[in-house]
């Protein structure tokens, strides 16, 4: 073959961009990210040494995915949160920089030493991003998923945290909260909590998994049985944060006052109620 010459990272780029703003509100970083991906160098390595590079094999199947709106994440294999790196796949939830909030409450609350335990710990990104901050910590993440449970088992070797951290099966839907048998200093747990009919992303919707997402008609079937419990696995002085979904903040407070807590609401960085910590 002589004559054509393979497209340029710019103009491959721009092209990109073009076609992901039909399905995608950050179509250009998208195309950045998978792009910078393809290439097995930073984005901004990228940007600032390759943009007159050939475009690299591969690059055209995976803008193919992201126009069926799979998550780039899930593309990349990976989705930073806390500054650190996740491995993410299909069959676990991507972390979102909303949730950051909990680990910084977490870390704005508690000591120097004690146990923490994850529920609903999916790639492990709270409670790794906590123990990353936190090296006299160690703790536990449960999941019902054994498929996120290998995500997070592979982070945590990642991230180095493998001896501080264990990895558990356990569903609260199914087994009493009492058969985790142990008590901790913090609880972090990022529940299922959108409503059953509520109107997802595609991206979301049909790529992330459910069991991380649904909790019934309103969104509390989760909070309804951990909250009435959750002083089980509390030791003294313990603190509990839940995420909670932007407007859920009144519904999930008042069933925590049902239970004698006193709960304190954190907002997330665009300033929407993200986090409800009891104590
Ligand atoms: N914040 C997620 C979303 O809106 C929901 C995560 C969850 O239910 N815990 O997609």
């Amino acid at each position: 073959m002589s004559g054509v010459e393979p497209k340029r990272v710019s103009e491959a780029l721009r092209d990109a961009a073009r076609m992901f703003e039909q399905t995608s509100d950050s179509a250009r970083l998208d195309a950045e990210l998978i792009m910078a991906y393809q290439l097995g160098v930073s984005r901004s390595q990228m940007l600032l040494t390759r943009m007159d590079a050939a475009c690299p094999e591969g690059f055209l199947d995976n803008c193919k995915r992201r126009m069926a709106q799979e998550p780039v994440a899930y593309i990349l294999g990976e989705q930073e949160f806390f500054g650190l790196p996740f491995k993410v796949g299909p069959g676990v939830l991507i972390p979102r920089s909303d949730s950051e909030v909990l680990v910084e409450t977490a870390l704005d609350l508690v000591g120097e030493i004690g146990s923490v335990l994850d529920l609903g710990t999916g790639s492990g990104a709270l409670l790794l991003a906590f123990l990353a901050n936190r090296p006299g910590w160690s703790g536990v993440g449960v999941d019902q998923s054994s498929e996120a449970l290998q995500y997070a088992s592979q982070n945590a070797e990642r991230l180095g945290q493998a001896n501080c951290s264990k990895w558990l099966r356990f569903d609260w839907r199914k087994s009493d909260l009492a058969e985790l048998a142990a008590s901790f200093d913090l609880i972090l747990c990022n529940p299922p909590y959108v409503e059953t009919d509520a109107a997802l992303a595609r991206d979301v919707k049909d790529y992330e998994p459910a069991s991380a997402l649904f909790a019934g008609a309103d969104g509390l079937d989760d909070y309804r049985i951990l909250i009435p419990r959750i002083r089980e696995l509390m030791r003294d002085g313990a603190v509990a944060i839940f995420e909670i979904g932007a407007t859920q903040a009144d519904a999930v407070g008042t069933l925590a006052k049902e239970h004698g807590f006193s709960p304190e609401i954190r907002k997330d960085l665009a300033n929407r109620p993200r986090a409800v910590v009891l104590r």
